[in-house]
């Protein structure tokens, strides 16, 4: 028999590896630049970017450029729920594009 394992993004390990359950902030960054197109993210967090199909890189939802190809937005969790959406997406990426900062400590808490 096979021994059922569980998929790559499964939210619920997450969940369960993070206690902490408190709705927090973000500070989600994405350079643009380091951005090759092989679309892994937008599958993952669907509200947090989208593929731009001019240059098939992709947008981060609402970000604002703070220097060329620099992209930072807040999300917060009490207003939606993408903890695990925004951690998936910010360790998925093959290009490290990602990085995402709690903005209570100031830590990274993914993302490379
Ligand atoms: S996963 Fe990374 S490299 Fe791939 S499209 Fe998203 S940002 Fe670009």
């Amino acid at each position: 028999m096979f021994e059922k394992k569980p998929a790559i993004f499964d939210s619920t390990i997450l969940a369960t590896k993070d206690k902490d359950t408190k709705p927090r902030k973000y500070k989600i960054l994405y350079n643009r630049n380091k951005c090759v197109g092989a679309d892994v993210c937008t599958p993952i967090a669907p509200h947090l970017v989208v593929l731009n199909q001019a240059d098939n890189k992709v947008d981060l939802i609402g970000g604002k450029e703070t220097e060329p190809g620099i992209f930072e937005v807040i999300v917060d969790e009490n207003v939606r729920d993408v903890r695990n959406e925004a951690k998936c997406m910010c360790d998925s990426c093959p290009a490290a594009a990602f990085r995402a900062i709690d903005l209570e400590t100031g830590e990274k808490v993914a993302g490379r």
